[in-house]
């Protein structure tokens, strides 16, 4: 009889998942809550739906995120495939319209003969095993208390954001401008630029703006890599011109210099005609939210396609919980992937599955689970959330400050290409003892 995998969520970890332990010869059932339940933030019955924005970030070596798909390719990822298949142009990063991708995905699995998706909420943890959870930040309330029950240990939830979308067509072009910062790859963005008045009178208005939950804040909810635009408008006049509103490398072709700020926005679906606004995921309420961008120039009659919105965000404290493998400590049948797990990302979570499903594979076939080099992109991450500190530990991207220091002083893009180098070769070596 064929080795058996459950997988219990069909987002970008349970998918990659299912598609890594697929190629190792296990037959799956992947269960997928929607159709008939839904996320806060899912909208589509489509596998591996992306809840926000269509990028999968930069492509560059430079960048440790460039680093992790580029290992994810090496391992002939599903989710790669199908992004890059679908991608839309984006400067240096690898964007994806993001109906087509989550198609494409959906394509993939439905004709795997040894997959069977199962669209049915899973309410408690199944005794088969081995079997992957791989649910994402927004886990349904039954299996969250049936995880916890079975870790014993409380989840911690904060609140991420939803930067809102606009049609290209409700966009002023005569204000806006295309170009990508520095000049880089294709001009991808259209960036609106603010004078001094315009921009003081639209941070007057966005810290007075009214929001959805005016305590959150205080309730230490959110993560400090995901703020809403105005919880960083708060924190000064300038804050947004050096985050999300900077105009560095950005020069208005109609006055040759760089404005005082800029907004940009970036492509959301191949057809070019929506776009969404740039790092301002935000917690306004909805009629605020049209007010106060529509003082943005260029935007005067934006039409939002859909608003910024604040969502739960479900992660086990991972280094309590989790080994490098991804096997819970407690119950080394169960496998943990994704945001779950406490990484942060499209990106990670889909890498977090392809560790899960290798393992998940190896378990189900009585082989021992393998830990990811810790030189690689994918043994950091495991190692992140698997042996960081846990009385403060958060999720978190990708980034060169997770892997192994390299000896010695070396300049920032140096020292990226000779760890890029050594986890790709360790990397290369990891995937070879999988055959
Ligand atoms: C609102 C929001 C916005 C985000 N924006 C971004 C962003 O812009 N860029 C970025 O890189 N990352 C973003 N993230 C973070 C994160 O990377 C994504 O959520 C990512 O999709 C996580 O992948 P995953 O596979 O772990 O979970 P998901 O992709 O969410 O997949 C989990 C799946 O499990 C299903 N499920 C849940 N409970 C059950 C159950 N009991 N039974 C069966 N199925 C179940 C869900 O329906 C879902 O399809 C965002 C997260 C949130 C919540």
């Amino acid at each position: 009889m064929m080795e058996s995998l459950l997988i219990i969520g069909g987002g970008l970890a349970g998918c990659e998942a299912a598609w890594q332990a697929s190629r190792l010869g296990v037959s799956i059932t992947l269960y997928e809550m929607r159709p008939h339940k839904f996320t806060p933030a899912h909208h589509t019955d489509l596998l591996a739906e992306l809840v926000c924005s269509n990028s999968l970030r930069s492509t560059s070596l430079a960048n440790a995120v460039g680093l992790l798909k580029e290992e994810m390719m090496l391992a002939d990822s599903l989710i790669m495939k199908c992004a890059q298949e679908t991608s839309v142009p984006a400067g240096g990063a690898l964007a994806v319209d993001r109906a087509k991708f989550a198609e494409r995905v959906t394509e993939e699995i439905v004709k795997s003969s040894r997959i069977k998706p199962v669209r049915e909420e899973v309410v408690e943890i199944p005794e088969q095993r081995p079997l992957i959870i791989a649910t994402g930040p927004l886990t349904s309330d039954h299996l969250s208390n049936s995880i916890a029950s079975l870790t014993g240990k409380e989840y911690l939830f904060f609140y991420d954001a939803v930067a809102p979308l606009v049609t290209l067509e409700s966009i002023n072009t005569n204000l806006v401008f295309r170009q990508s910062r520095y000049g880089k790859g294709e001009a991808a963005y259209l960036n609106a630029p603010l004078n001094e008045d315009e921009y003081r009178r639209f941070w007057e208005r966005l810290v007075a703006a009214e929001v959805n939950d005016p305590r959150a804040f205080e309730r230490n909810l959110f993560f400090e890599g995901c703020l809403p635009l105005e919880v960083m408008a708060r924190r000064g006049f300038d804050t947004l011109r050096f985050g999300p509103l900077k105009p560095v490398g950005l020069i208005d072709p109609r006055t040759g210099k760089e404005p005082f700020a800029v907004v940009q926005l970036r492509q959301d679906n191949a057809a070019g005609s929506i776009y969404n606004l740039v790092g301002f995921q935000t917690q306004l309420k909805w009629g605020e939210q049209k007010n106060v961008f529509r003082m943005i120039p260029g935007l005067e009659n934006a039409e939002f396609v859909r608003f910024g919105v604040m969502h739960r965000n479900t992660f086990l404290n991972g280094p309590q919980l989790l080994q490098p493998t991804l096997q819970l400590r407690k119950a080394p049948q169960i496998l943990c992937a994704g945001q779950i797990t406490g990484v942060e990302g499209y990106v990670e979570s889909a890498a977090c599955g392809l560790i899960a499903g290798i393992n998940g594979a190896r378990l189900a076939s009585g082989k021992e689970p393998l830990i990811p080099p810790q030189q690689s992109a994918h043994g950091s991450l495991c190692r992140h959330v698997s042996a960081s500190a846990s009385s403060n530990f958060q999720p978190m991207n990708i980034n060169y400050g997770l892997f192994p220091p390299l000896p010695g002083k070396l300049p920032r893009r140096l020292r990226a290409q000779r760890i890029s180098e050594r986890a790709l070769a360790s990397w290369s070596q990891f995937l070879a003892k999988l055959l």
